[in-house]
């Protein structure tokens, strides 16, 4: 089988653009891949964190993952910083990643702009962890949202350079990038990707969000103000009405093109009424189940360790064999 890892940063309550972008193409895959996912603490760290959110945020991240359908019977989850392996081959990479690739990432220019009071170091280097993250499981597939591409081709980059050096390491990892909702926008700003960082709530509908909240949010998002308020998809002239139609078409399973005619004499209230009411119902089943998990810690923490330790069995033979060519002695 195939093997896939991949993961959400504990940055905040995972949002619908994480889990229509993200987590539910990993719940289909766990069948027919050999399937690893984490939440990635040391990445959320790039950003300024309050200890006790951020773990509690960890906490909610791991008992949403399987409310919304991963498995632990059939995946690996884990938490990042409880396999050491992902810092220590980060460290390596970095000194296989040059300043000029980091500098071209699209990603850190927006979150720079966004945290100009904290752009420290680990922010810039924030892709040599995420190679670290995929080379070390010798995945083969990583499902991410559009805004992870980048990140992804030069983890490719990385790891083609480190095998041209020293042979063949590292499995050079695919992107797999859904058709449909690899970028949902920002309710308030169509223009710019929903985060779950966002500073302002509006812009995101978290996964456990109140389904009062949550109609309210979908009923106050942008449309566009041309003459004539027609709803056709079209990304350009349109971001506001084509990202409700999409996150529509996602809530649903049904395509954008046969959702169009539906609209065509109605208005832009009708089609956030209908979309509030798709997302509220697909929410419906993961807010219950993950009020079921949540609190049962014991179980979270036995998933945890089962998790960490099936992970660091695979990451602790590929940092061997990493350290082992780049001519570092073996501990004794
Ligand atoms: P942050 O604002 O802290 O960066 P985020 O919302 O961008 O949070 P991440 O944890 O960085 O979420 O990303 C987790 C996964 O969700 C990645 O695969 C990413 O590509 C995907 N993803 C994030 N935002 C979106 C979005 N708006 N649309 C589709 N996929 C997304
Ligand atoms: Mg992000």
């Amino acid at each position: 089988k195939p093997i896939v890892l991949s993961g959400c940063q504990p940055s905040g309550q995972l949002s619908i653009g994480n889990y229509i972008g993200a987590l539910r193409q990993w719940v289909k895959m766990q069948d027919t891949h050999d399937c690893r996912f984490m939440l990635v603490d040391l990445h959320a760290i790039t950003v300024r964190q309050e200890p006790e959110k951020l773990r509690e945020a960890t906490l909610d991240g791991l008992a949403l993952y399987m409310a919304c359908g991963l498995d632990p019977e059939k995946s690996v989850i884990f938490v990042q910083s409880h396999v050491p392996e992902h810092a220590q081959l980060a460290w390596v990479l970095n000194c296989y990643t040059q300043m000029g690739e980091l500098n071209r990432m699209t990603q850190f220019k927006d979150k720079s702009d966004r945290h100009a009071n904290n752009i420290n170091a680990g922010l810039f280097t924030y892709p040599a962890l995420m190679a670290a993250d995929i080379l070390l499981y010798q995945a083969n597939e990583v499902p991410v949202g559009n805004d992870q591409k980048q990140h992804l081709e030069l983890a490719r980059d990385v790891a083609t350079r480190f095998n041209n050096i020293y042979g063949d390491v590292f499995t050079i990892p695919d992107p797999f990038i859904p058709e449909v909702g690899a970028r949902v926008m920002s309710l308030q700003d169509p223009t710019k990707k929903m985060s779950k960082s966002d500073e302002n709530a509006n812009n995101f509908i978290g996964l456990l969000e109140d389904p009062k909240k949550i109609t309210k949010k979908l009923k106050r998002a942008v449309t566009d103000s041309d003459e004539q308020a027609r709803i056709y998809f079209d990304t350009e002239e349109k971001p506001g009405v084509s990202n409700l139609l999409s996150i529509l078409s996602a809530a649903t399973g049904r395509a954008i093109a046969d959702l169009v005619p539906e609209y065509e004499d109605k208005m832009y209230g009708h089609l956030k009424g209908d979309t509030a009411d798709a997302v509220v119902a697909m929410l419906e089943p993961i807010q219950q189940s993950y009020n079921e998990l949540r609190h049962d810690r014991a179980y979270l923490d036995q998933v945890m360790a089962k998790g960490a330790e099936a992970a660091s069995a695979h990451a602790a033979e590929t940092l061997r064999k990493v350290y082992d060519v780049i001519g570092f002695v073996p501990r004794p």
